[in-house]
C-alpha cells in the first residue's frame, strides 16, 4: 500500500523555478519525485515503485547504482574530482581512452573527451571543417544528414536534425543548412545518393549517421548492409563518415557498436549516454589518425580549438571505466540478446493492435509504430504507463522500450504487458 504521501515544499515551491526539457511548460504536470533507484526500479517519494523500460535516456545499461561503478566513482571521489584537462593529465582519462580505442572500430586511435553528446558531436563537425580547411579545401564545409535523425540539441546538432520532422524545426532559420537525405533502402535509392554525393561533393566536409537504428528521431531502423554502403559511397566522395553512435554505442543494438556489424571504420564517431554506465555526464569524439594528422603543424590555427571546462572529468572516467570492466565481466551482450528474442516474443501480439502499423526489434530496442496519433494522445499514453507502474515515454508516434540490459524475464515482461494492455484499451 503506498504510504499517504504529501508533496514536500521542495518540490512546489521550486517547480515555479524550474524550466523542464522539451515541456510547455503552460500545460506542464508536476514531475514525479524520485528517492532512489535500483537495477530498473525508481522508488517515489509516495512509496510507489516503476519499472524503468527506458533507462534514463537510454544511458543507465547496467541498471541504476550497479555496486561496482558506485564502488569505483566513490573511490575515484577520494582522490581527485576534478582538474583541468589542459597541461594536466590523470590516469582515469588516459586509462579510458586506451580502452575505448582497443574496444572501437580498428583504426580509431585518436580520443577527444567532452561532457555531453551534442557537444561530441559540435566536435564532430569541428573536426570535420577543419580536416578539409588544414588541408586547404575550405569550400567542404556543410554536412549530409539524413531523414528521422536526431543529433542533439545544440547548433550543429540541430542543423543535422530532420528539417520537418524534427523537434526543432522552429528554429530552422537559425540554423545553418545542411544537405537532407532519405537513407536510402533499395540499389535504386543507393544510386540516387551516389549521383547526388558526385554534385555537392565540393561542398561537403562529412555525413552524419545513426548508424543501424535512428533512435530520437523516430526510432527507425536500417540495415548494416546499408551502413556499409553509405559508408564506401563517402569513401569514393570524399566525404567524412561520422558514426553518431551516442545512442547506439555500447551494446543497443546488439553489437558493441553498430559500425562493428556494419564492418566498417567511420573517420569519425560519438559516443556519450551509456558510456558511464549512466552514471554521469561525460562524452568523446573518436577520430582515425588520418583525421588527427591533419591538424598536425607547427601553427596553433592548424588545432583543433575546443576545450570544454569539464572535459574528461575524473570522476566521468572512472565510471566510464568501471562500466567499461562490467561489459568485460558481465554477459552484457548475451542479456542483450536475449532482450531481444523476447521482445520479438512479446511484442509481436501489438501487430493485431487497430492502431499500430509496425512493431520492430534490434538488439535491446522494442518499437511499436503507432497511426494517428497527436500530442495530447501520446501524453495521456504516459500517463497511463504510470498507472500500471511503469516508466515508458512514447513520443512523435512511438511507444519504445530500451532498458538496462540488467532486467529480469519478468520485468521485461511488465514492460511489454503494459504495452500491449494500454494500447489496446
Ligand atoms: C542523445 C543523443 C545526442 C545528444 O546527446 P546529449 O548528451 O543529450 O547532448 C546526440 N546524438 C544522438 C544519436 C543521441 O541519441
Amino acid at each position: 500500500m503506498p504510504k499517504p504521501y504529501k508533496t514536500p515544499e521542495w518540490e512546489t515551491e521550486g517547480f515555479n523555478h524550474i524550466w523542464l526539457p522539451y515541456t510547455q511548460m503552460q500545460t506542464a504536470s508536476l514531475p514525479l519525485p524520485v528517492i532512489s533507484a535500483n537495477g530498473v526500479r525508481l522508488t517515489l517519494a509516495n512509496g510507489r515503485e516503476l519499472i524503468d523500460g527506458i533507462a534514463s535516456w537510454w544511458c543507465t545499461c547496467h541498471g541504476y547504482q550497479h555496486p561496482h561503478l558506485v564502488k569505483e566513482i566513490s573511490s575515484q571521489l577520494d582522490k581527485l574530482a576534478h582538474v583541468m584537462f589542459a597541461g594536466l593529465a590523470h590516469e582515469p582519462a588516459y586509462t579510458l581512452a586506451r580502452r575505448l580505442v582497443s574496444i572501437g572500430p580498428k583504426g580509431l586511435s585518436r580520443v577527444f573527451f567532452s561532457d555531453s553528446g551534442s557537444i561530441a558531436v559540435e566536435v564532430a563537425m569541428k573536426m570535420a571543417a577543419q580536416f578539409w580547411s588544414n588541408r586547404k579545401e575550405p569550400d567542404k564545409r556543410k554536412f549530409i544528414c539524413f531523414r528521422n535523425g536526431y543529433h542533439g540539441d545544440t547548433m550543429g546538432g540541430m542543423s543535422l536534425a530532420d528539417p520537418e520532422t524534427g523537434m526543432h524545426r522552429t528554429l530552422n532559420h537559425y540554423m545553418p543548412e545542411q544537405y537532407v537525405f532519405d537513407i536510402p533502402n533499395s540499389r535504386t535509392d543507393l544510386a540516387a545518393l551516389a549521383e547526388s554525393l558526385e554534385e555537392i561533393k565540393e561542398t561537403v566536409a562529412g555525413l552524419v549517421i545513426e548508424p543501424l537504428v535512428q533512435a530520437a528521431g523516430g526510432m527507425k531502423f536500417h540495415s548494416p548492409e546499408t551502413v556499409a554502403e553509405i559508408h564506401q559511397l563517402c569513401k569514393e566522395h570524399q566525404i567524412l563518415f561520422i558514426a553518431d553512435e551516442i545512442a547506439t554505442g555500447f551494446g543497443r543494438t546488439g553489437s558493441m557498436f553498430a559500425c562493428l556489424e556494419a564492418d566498417i571504420t567511420p573517420d569519425i564517431m560519438c559516443l556519450g549516454k551509456a558510456l558511464t554506465g549512466g552514471m554521469m555526464g561525460l562524452a568523446a569524439t573518436l577520430a582515425t589518425e588520418e583525421v588527427f594528422e591533419a591538424f598536425l603543424s607547427d601553427r596553433l590555427e592548424t588545432a583543433l580549438m575546443h576545450g570544454p571546462t569539464f572535459m574528461a572529468n575524473p570522476l566521468a572516467c572512472a565510471a566510464a571505466n568501471a562500466s567499461l570492466d562490467l561489459f568485460e565481466d558481465e554477459p552484457r551482450l548475451a542479456q542483450i540478446q536475449a532482450i531481444e528474442t523476447q521482445l520479438q516474443e512479446e511484442l509481436k501480439r501489438c501487430h493485431k493492435l487497430g492502431n499500430v502499423t509496425d512493431v520492430r526489434v534490434k538488439g535491446a530496442v522494442g518499437v511499436v509504430q503507432l497511426s494517428n496519433t497527436s500530442g495530447e494522445y501520446i501524453l495521456a499514453l504516459r500517463q497511463r504507463f504510470i498507472k500500471e507502474s511503469v516508466w515508458l515515454r512514447p513520443f512523435s508516434d512511438v511507444v519504445y522500450i530500451m532498458p538496462a540490459f540488467t532486467i529480469s524475464t519478468t520485468e521485461l515482461t511488465q514492460l511489454t504487458d503494459a504495452v500491449f494492455k494500454v494500447l489496446a484499451a
